[in-house]
């Protein structure tokens, strides 16, 4: 990888969006009225949105231009076809069923293949395919290598399935009771972690072995094939979209979330190589969910936006630039002892908030306390991944059970943001780091029996 400073951003603006930082006094005021959920805050009162890189993309001049070209036709408007033409040529799938996000792709997918009492293997499930699966009576299984839990350890593709585990298990369970196995790239929950080229050769090879599909969820697919690039020698002459066509082939069917990798606000797709009869079958669910065929719950200028963003996002110098900003932002926060998840991964830092306020235990939430210091600090919006996120009380002892880590994530959109913003929330960083044994703990308040953390009230201790 280029040094930072040797290249600037390949992009000038031409459009800007007016960003402002409240007042100290008001912070304080807002987030409070906000119960220190940063959920509640209005945008509009946040200086530097890291919540979330999702939908958040600055498209382009082609994409904005590919706009006033939507075909808004409710049956084979071009738009579509200029869909699939893309996909066809970047990812090498010939059947393409749009639709309005990445988990409505998921939907149709776990009606298709997934019932009750059976088990989705996977590197490791994301949530929205996790809550599809439990939501048919089956159950995800992630069988992660054990390095990608290890905060620590230095390994290259952290994202990687433990294949001595996925045959064991593909053994053990026959395809009536082990429908499908899905590799995630980049791997989001563990910190957008790569999948090897390998590894996804070696998995494809046993899910062939034992009969299953394997379907790619590829929300993050540029930045997983940029990551092979970098890491692995025999890959490091190969252009992006070879890499990405080389990783496709190796599975059956993706699903996406354009929000992500396709540099859009909206929009996803389920796309299978070559079973025709897949393709039917998930049309007849997509007709009663999302739409017709050839829209699937979005605009015809979504779709030629999307088109665009697919090839946009797996150039070079873009992904250069992407990868190299997050990677600027993990950088300075080591240099000023800011204790991260390494190596850094490529939508985003993750902080860990217990090492970073040993003070504050478990209990008391220190990940949703820093959380609510980088607002409190300079406007900076995040997210807590750990105790709220993914603790809960369990219902038979009604005691909080809680998950081993509890990070911050600062997740960086796509082109919106310049390094001058990265080096505000470094400074953040610095002057919370300085006073940070006075920071308090918070304690809930209020919370909803699943994904608490998006509506849960706090207070501060
Ligand atoms: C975002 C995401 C999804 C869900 O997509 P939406 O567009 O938010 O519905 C699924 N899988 C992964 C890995 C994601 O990052």
């Amino acid at each position: 990888m280029r040094s930072r400073d040797s290249y600037a951003e390949p992009f000038r603006i031409k459009m800007i969006e007016p960003i402002r930082q409240k007042d100290r006094k008001s912070r304080d005021l807002l987030i409070d009225k906000a119960h220190y959920n940063v959920f509640n805050l209005k945008a509009e009162d946040v200086y530097i949105d890291l919540l979330t890189d999702s939908g958040t993309n600055a498209m382009s001049a082609n994409q904005w231009a590919g706009m006033m070209l939507g075909d808004e036709s409710y049956a084979g408007c071009a738009n579509f076809y200029h869909l699939q033409d893309a996909i066809l040529d970047i990812i090498g799938y010939k059947y393409v069923v749009p639709t309005h996000q990445g988990r409505a792709a998921e939907n149709i997918l776990m009606s298709m293949f997934v019932g009750e009492k059976q088990t989705v293997l996977g590197n490791m499930h994301f949530d929205t395919t996790e809550g599809h699966i439990r939501l048919r009576k089956a159950e995800p299984l992630n069988l992660i290598i054990d390095e990608g839990i290890m905060p620590d350890t230095n390994h290259p593709f952290k994202g990687n399935i433990n294949l001595v585990k996925l045959e064991k298990e593909l053994k053990k369970r026959g395809p009536e009771q082990m429908p499908l196995l899905i590799m995630t790239v980049t791997s989001n929950s563990n910190g957008g972690q790569p999948v090897s080229m390998e590894n996804m050769r070696e998995a494809s090879a046993l899910a062939k072995k034992y009969g299953r599909p394997l379907i790619i969820d590829c929300a993050r697919f540029a930045e997983n094939c940029y990551f092979i690039k970098q890491r692995d020698e025999a890959y490091r002459d190969k252009s992006i979209r070879e890499i990405a066509r080389e990783l496709f082939s190796y599975a059956d069917g993706c699903t996406m979330s354009s929000k992500k990798d396709a540099l859009v606000n909206i929009g996803g797709f389920l796309a299978f190589k070559d079973n025709e009869e897949w393709y039917e079958k998930a049309v007849q669910i997509q007709i009663c969910y999302e739409g017709f065929r050839t829209y699937g719950g979005l605009a015809g200028r979504d779709l030629e936006a999307l088109a665009r963003g697919l090839y946009e996002g797996t150039e070079e110098d873009y992904l250069e630039d992407r990868i190299g900003q997050v990677s600027y932002l993990g950088q300075k926060l080591i240099e000023a002892g800011v204790p991260i998840m390494k190596p850094i991964g490529g939508h985003g830092v993750f902080v860990d908030g217990k090492s970073f306020l040993p003070h504050i235990p478990q209990a008391h939430l220190p990940a949703q306390a820093l959380v609510v210091e980088l607002y409190r600090e300079a406007g900076i919006r995040t997210i807590e991944l750990g105790t709220c996120a993914f603790g809960y009380v369990d219902p038979e002892t009604g005691q909080e059970v809680y998950p081993t880590q509890d990070l911050v994530r600062l997740a960086v959109p796509r082109r919106a943001y310049t390094d001058r913003h990265m080096d505000i929330v470094v400074r953040a960083f610095e002057k919370i780091a300085a006073r940070k044994d006075r920071i308090c703990g918070l304690e809930i308040t209020y919370q909803a029996e699943i994904l608490r953390h998006f509506t849960a009230r706090y207070k501060l201790l």
